[in-house]
This record gives C-alpha cells, sequence and structure tokens, in this order.
C-alpha cells in the first residue's frame, strides 16, 4: 500500500516522498482513513509506531479541504504532555505541511509568553501545546479557543501520570461541543477509558501494537551487574561497542547527574536531559545529541517523553524503571518505524522486582547475559533503593527496610541526613524519579 491511496492531496504525498517515506505504518493505514472520515478516534499506539504522522497528516487534509479559515483562532488544537513532545510535533506538522500555506505554532511552559502572545494574535490554525502554558494563554485573553474543529490529546496515559487531568478537563470545557477528537494512548488504564468516555463519541477504535507489547524488531537484553560497577559497564559497553549515540535512562536526576560526570571522566561525551534543566538546556543536550556531537543522551523519564530521534540504535536502563509501562515507552525510542535498534538493561540484586513486573506487563522473559569481567553476585544482600527523600525496595527478597537501612546502603550524597521514619516499609508506593 501507498501514500497516494490514502486519501491525501499532492503537496502532502511530495512532503511525505521528500522525508523518504514509501509505505504508511499501519497506524497510518488506520488512522488516516479514520480521521479522514471525520469522526472521532480512541488509538492506542506507542511512540515509535509513526504516530505522529498517523494524525498530522489527515488533519493537513482537512484544513486544506475546510472553508479557509474566517479569524485567527487557531482550528486544530493538539495538546501533549511534554516541552519536548509538544516541539517535536509541532516540527512534524511544519515538515508534512510545507508545501502548505497553513500557519503552526508550538506553546509551552519554561519560556517567554510574550512571544507565543504575539505569535497567536498574528494567527495560527494548528497550535501544539503543553496544556499548564495553553490555560496561562487562555486566561491571559490571549487566545480563543471557540473556533477550534480538531482537537487531539497525544500520549494521553502520559498526561494523566503527569497529573494533567485538571487542566484537560479544563481545556474541554473551553472547546466548542461541536469538534473531532482524537486520542492517542500508549496503554489503556480505567483512567483513559474514563477519559475517553467523557472526550470521545463513538469513536473508532485503533489499535497497532497489543497492549504493552514491546516492539519486535528491538532486541531486548539485561546485563546482571553490581550495582558499584554499572558505570564501567556503561563506559565498557560504549567503547567497546564503539557506539555513538547512546541514550542512558537512569531513576533520578541526581543519579542523571553524577552519570553524566563520570562518563565524562571515561572520556565519553554525555549531557543529561531532566526536569531541572531549562528548556534551553534540554533544547541544546537533545540537538547536540541529534547531530552526533554527544555520544550518550541521560534522561529520567519524564524528560525523555517523546524524544523523537530517527532510528536510536542504543538504548540502555542504567535503572531499571519501578514503573513497569515506562519500560515500553524508554525503549519505544529504538527500534522506530522498523529500523532495528538494540535496549539494554542493568540488573543489580536490588532491581528483581522490576524486572518480573517488566516481564509481566510485556509478557516475556528478557535474556539474561552477564558481560566478561562483570560478574555479579546476585545472592548479595539487596539494598533498599534510595528515591529523592524515599527509600523504595525493588527486590524479590523481602526486605526489611523499616529503620534506617544499613550504612553502606545510605546513597552517597543525600542533601539531608537519613533519618528515622522516612524509608518505606514493605510495600512501597511507586514513585517517579524525573
Ligand atoms: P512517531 O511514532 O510519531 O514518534 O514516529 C516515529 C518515527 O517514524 C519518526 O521519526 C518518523 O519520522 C518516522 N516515520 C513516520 N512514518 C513513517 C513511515 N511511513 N515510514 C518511515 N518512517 C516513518
Amino acid at each position: 500500500m501507498s501514500f497516494s491511496t490514502l486519501g491525501l492531496s499532492e503537496p502532502i504525498l511530495r512532503a511525505i516522498a521528500d522525508e523518504g517515506y514509501t509505505e504508511p505504518t499501519p497506524i497510518q493505514k488506520s488512522a488516516i482513513p479514520a480521521v479522514l472520515a471525520g469522526g472521532d478516534l480512541l488509538a492506542g499506539a506507542q511512540t515509535g509506531t509513526g504516530k505522529t504522522a498517523g494524525f498530522t497528516l489527515p488533519i493537513l487534509q482537512r484544513l486544506l479541504d475546510a472553508s479557509p479559515a474566517v479569524s485567527k483562532a487557531p482550528r486544530v488544537l493538539i495538546l501533549t504532555p511534554t516541552r519536548e513532545l509538544a516541539a517535536q510535533v509541532e516540527a512534524s506538522v511544519r515538515t508534512y505541511g510545507k508545501y502548505l500555506s497553513l500557519r503552526s505554532a508550538v506553546v509551552f511552559g519554561g519560556v517567554g509568553l510574550h512571544p507565543q502572545i504575539e505569535k497567536l494574535r498574528r494567527g495560527v490554525d494548528i497550535l501544539v501545546a503543553t496544556p499548564g502554558r495553553l490555560l496561562d494563554l487562555h486566561q491571559q485573553k490571549a487566545l480563543d479557543l471557540s473556533k477550534v474543529s480538531i482537537f487531539v490529546l497525544d500520549e494521553a496515559d502520559r498526561m494523566l501520570d503527569m497529573g494533567f487531568i485538571h487542566d484537560i478537563k479544563k481545556v474541554m470545557k473551553l472547546l466548542p461541543a461541536q469538534r473531532q477528537s482524537l486520542l492517542f494512548s500508549a496503554t489503556f488504564s480505567e483512567d483513559i477509558k474514563n477519559l475517553a468516555d467523557k472526550l470521545l463519541k463513538s469513536p473508532q477504535l485503533i489499535e497497532v501494537a497489543r497492549r504493552n507489547k514491546t516492539a519486535e524488531t528491538i532486541l531486548q537484553k539485561v546485563h546482571p551487574v553490581d550495582r558499584d560497577r554499572k558505570q564501567k559497564l556503561l563506559s565498557h559497553l560504549i567503547k567497546s561497542g564503539d557506539w555513538h549515540q547512546v541514550l542512558v535512562f537512569t531513576r533520578t536526576k541526581h543519579g542523571a547527574n553524577k552519570l553524566v560526570e563520570q562518563l565524562g571522566g571515561d572520556g565519553i561525551t554525555a549531557m543529561a536531559i531532566h526536569g531541572n534543566k531549562s528548556q534551553t538546556a534540554r533544547t541544546r543536550a537533545l540537538a547536540e545529541f541529534k547531530s552526533g556531537d554527544l555520544r550518550a543522551l541521560v534522561a529520567t523519564d519524564i524528560a525523555a517523553r517523546g524524544i523523537d530521534i530517527d532510528q536510536l540504535p542504543h538504548v540502555v536502563n542504567y535503572d531499571l524503571p519501578n514503573v513497569a509501562e515506562d519500560y515500553v515507552h524508554r525503549i519505544g525510542r529504538t527500534g522506530r518505524a522498523g529500523a532495528s535498534g538494540e535496549a539494554i538493561s542493568f540488573l543489580t540484586v536490588d532491581e528483581t522486582r522490576f524486572l518480573a513486573e517488566i516481564e509481566r506487563l510485556t509478557q516475556q522473559n528478557l535474556p539474561q547475559e552477564v558481560v566478561p569481567g562483570f560478574e555479579a553476585d546476585m545472592n548479595a544482600q539487596p539494598m533498599p533503593i534510595p528515591m529523592g527523600r524515599q527509600y523504595i525496595n525493588g527486590s524479590l527478597k523481602k526486605l526489611n527496610i523499616s529503620g534506617p537501612p544499613p550504612r553502606a546502603a545510605r546513597p552517597a550524597s543525600p542533601s539531608r541526613p537519613a533519618s528515622k521514619g522516612r524509608h518505606q516499609s514493605a510495600k512501597p508506593r511507586q514513585s517517579r524519579g524525573a
């Protein structure tokens, strides 16, 4: 099947050809006709499936087919959970719409409000936004949402994870009742289903990769390693494998910063991307990584969400995620749209439970491979994992962590001294590190 059979006009097909795409991906084959037909859509697709083009291409077509805009207010609103994803989606809108005379803009927090107000004042057809800044702009009376005829909620699961549910509901109230709504989500929890019930009218359901399934083009393996040898193992893999572009995930911002320093000490260029970094620093790190100037980009989950890099060859879970769904999202950065990639996870004796949860969720057993010279003692005493101001238990073995952990288990440099009552007991609350 080629793109030309999907009902897209010549200027859009030309932009697709410029990108070198010859065939629509499965989500595109289903989503493009569904969106063109004008109904609502509930799509299950993780990042890497080509979902952005899956909604952007038919939206451009619908605007092309519609009568010209009568006001300067946006006709399409695309909401994303993170700034990076917002920027990337808008870049896609510009890429696929380069032969059209439609105007797009992206608005997100962390940068000045006034240039965004100016841009909106000049007129925008397609607006890509993160929820907080969108509501700010509306409150400042800089934004009219009454002309929105197509509304897209991208990565809805992550939006809910990030606590955006109230903002989403506020945005929904500002939109005209008569509109087309599209909801994209990698996973379907009860909360997502509830949101879909409120947002969508008789939606068409499209699900490409099975729920919580990892892409088959990704070679996944696990390297058992002792906790104090993780960093040296990473440097060894990068150097011995001659890796030039590796995305590394750590559990905490502090861990990301520390690893960047240590990699630097081993002569490996690296930068961190996480919630404490300014927008400028994040954009710079991403640009240097994409251009090949940086060998390693070290990220926490939330910051890395939506990073779109073509054919990223290596992803390393330096720390296994304590929320199993994050594993699927993380390794979705590699092996995209048919390209092959490698996802490596480090496993310490402290993280065996996280691996078991990931294997249960993705319904697979990940092969474990010991790297010679880095043999791990998997019978060692597991230790609670420091995470900000609390500790979590990632071991299948029962840990007694109701009191302060043994001296050796304390993190090397928490800003506050360990105190009683701060530690998680047997069943820890799931928490995130970004
Ligand atoms: P997404 O799932 O939207 O993050 O897209 C993943 C990657 O696939 C992006 O880098 C796109 O440039 C690429 N892509 C999207 N559609 C196609 C296609 N039909 N053929 C090849 N690559 C594609």
